[in-house]
């Protein structure tokens, strides 16, 4: 089969890599029909060093399963699935408490010789614990939503949640890339009246607005912080959702979070140390957020993606074949995209 590799920054190929196939009795094949590239597969490809053997890559995906092993209940070939973005085995005791990121037998994609989802077919472990069922549909619209389901949707409603998001609290959103209008969608979902979105990108925040957000600030820095607290009374808001990753963005969600009030992040972080001295201690701010245990979210919010409630898909705005993810990968690079749906 055909699958992405990465040999370094800048540089993903489409090669002929071994057909996978069910290898243990918990396994799944999955043959995969859509797949997308996330806003953390530009780390790597920003920035990784030049690799001679190259990686596998990828970790969103939806597909047809086509075998799976003999202890798998209730998911049969042709059935459609999606795969959140890390694989657990829905037993232990993280994944029953909804914690499937820590799973004690999960894991990531697309390491340790599991396949990633930017390619043909994955060997899918403990997919009895990993996968969602879902009803068959062909309607793309409905595909890209359920496929968001997979990481970028479930990543924005934890930044929400885990923030305490409600009808009373105000939202500040730092970021309109795909995750953060994800976290402007799960916020209006939540019941927040009041959701600011900081962002500079006008067909971004313009989709942010149809998802919910009632005040843009395209300023960043102090004067983006002066226009959220000038927005807010001088105060600030009682929740903000950091959805960068970057410690000016977490400095910012700081600086326009209200006295006593929670940020969240949920961008894999580019820093080491937090910003968080003296001066944010006396203000009482909370710290939340991680990685969104995807598999767990998922359960909550497909209802709503199945009846239409919302669009989380409408963040894709290009689509490339598998044998172009290049540019797909250039477009998200350069920001000519703000998401990019893989169809193998
Ligand atoms: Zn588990």
């Amino acid at each position: 089969m055909r699958a992405t590799l990465i040999y370094g920054a800048g540089d993903v190929r489409v090669e002929t890599v071994p057909d996978p196939k069910v290898l243990e009795p918990t396994d799944a094949l999955v043959r995969v029909t859509r797949a997308c590239i996330c806003g953390s597969d530009l780390w790597p490809y920003r920035s990784m060093p030049v690799s001679e053997r190259g990686e596998r890559i990828g970790h969103e995906f939806l597909g047809v399963i086509e075998d799976v092993g003999t202890d798998v209940e209730g998911l049969s070939p042709g059935d459609l699935v999606v795969a959140p973005f890390v694989w657990s085995d829905g037993t232990c005791d993280f994944c029953r408490e909804g914690l499937q990121t820590s799973c004690r037998r999960g894991g990531l994609w697309a390491r340790g010789g599991i396949d990633g989802g930017q390619g043909e077919a994955v060997r899918v472990p403990r997919a009895q614990g990993t996968l969602v069922k879902l009803p068959p549909t062909e309607d793309p619209a409905l595909l890209a939503s359920l496929l968001s389901l997979s990481d970028v949707f479930p990543t924005g409603y934890h930044c929400a949640r885990t923030a305490g998001v409600d009808p009373q609290t105000t939202v500040t959103v730092i970021g309109d890339g795909a995750v953060g209008l994800s976290a402007v969608l799960s916020a209006k979902r939540l019941g927040a009246e009041r959701i600011i979105l900081m962002g500079r990108h006008d067909e971004r925040t313009a989709l942010g607005r149809e998802f919910g957000a009632t005040d843009v600030v395209a300023a960043r820095g102090e004067e983006g912080i002066a226009a959220v607290r000038e927005l807010t009374g001088g105060d600030g808001t009682h929740t903000v959702l950091e959805c960068v990753g970057l410690r000016e963005a977490l400095e910012t969600a700081f600086a326009v979070c209200r006295d006593g009030g929670t940020v969240s992040r949920v961008g894999a972080p580019q820093y080491g140390e937090l910003p968080m001295g003296f001066p944010v201690f006396m203000r009482n701010i909370t710290l939340t957020g991680g990685v969104a245990p995807a598999r767990a979210y998922i359960d909550e919010l497909l209802a709503d993606v199945l009846e239409g409630r919302v669009q989380p898909g409408r963040v894709f705005d290009r689509t490339v074949a598998l044998g172009d993810i290049a540019g797909g990968y250039r477009g998200m690079t350069d920001r000519t995209a703000l998401k990019v749906l893989v169809c193998p």
